[in-house]
């Protein structure tokens, strides 16, 4: 078995080292005996969405986002063909926010992909926390992550991608964090979020997996220190 992952723009959205989820993914398709194999595609790279079976949309700052917007314009109807068609996605902070309608910030609007119901207003403060999410019908055990955004984003009624235990989240007022939309994952959970939280890259891999092969499967690892520092994270923020 085999997985393509498409890296989208990492010259431009890899804030805190977003690329630590691809390494994630990666060893752990490895230690299982599935090939991963990872393409990084640059602004003016040409992406296939028919050869990838999983895309990572990093973050990056308001300067950054406004570079990749427009570029984006041009390969959102094969990225919503993708989406639609089950292609699994992760999309950290920066992407998570142009997946959406739009991101609006004090110098204007710039357009998302609107692959997703939601929309994104700046405002102040910044919310930069550490952040601890529950989920318990997807996920065994909470989600850890750190978080820093002006950004408020709105998901309506759609599902996120946890409940907010600590921390802000997408506004700071519903509770809610994240999204969960067909296979994508977007997330203000910043840096090593796979690392930190296995229990999520398998929850990728799996949904790619049963999209290519019908198989999602996963053989169990020895996640033990794993799931310690998940715990030790989790701790130290929740009483
Ligand atoms: N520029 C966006 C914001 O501040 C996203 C920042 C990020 O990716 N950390 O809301």
């Amino acid at each position: 078995m085999k997985l393509s992952i498409g890296h989208l723009y990492p010259e431009l959205l890899n804030l805190y080292g977003d690329r630590g989820n691809i390494a994630c993914m990666k060893k752990r398709c490895e230690w299982r005996g599935i090939e991963a194999q990872v393409t990084e595609f640059s602004l003016s790279d040409p992406v296939d969405f028919s050869k990838l079976d999983i895309v990572l949309l990093g973050g990056g700052s308001d300067r950054e986002q406004q570079i990749v917007c427009t570029r984006l314009q041009s390969i959102r109807e094969d990225m919503k063909a993708y989406v639609e068609d089950g292609g699994s996605v992760i999309a950290v902070c920066g992407g998570y926010q142009l997946l959406g309608h739009y991101y609006e910030t004090g110098d204007g609007k710039m357009e998302g992909l609107s692959l997703v119901d939601l929309y994104t207003v700046q405002d102040s403060p910044r919310l930069i926390s550490n952040i601890v999410l529950k989920n318990s019908s997807i996920f065994p055990y909470e989600i850890v992550g750190f978080e820093n955004h002006g950004g408020r984003t709105f998901i309506g009624e759609n599902k996120p991608f946890g409940e907010v235990v600590y921390g802000s989240g997408n506004n700071g007022k519903d509770g809610k964090e994240g999204i969960l939309y067909k296979n994508v994952v977007g997330t203000y959970l910043h840096g090593p979020l796979l690392p930190k939280n296995p229990h999520v890259c398998d929850y990728l891999l799996s949904n790619a997996l049963e999209r290519k092969y019908g198989k999602g499967e996963l053989s169990a690892l020895d996640d033990t220190q794993e799931i310690e520092a998940n715990r030790y994270i989790r701790d130290r923020f929740v009483k």
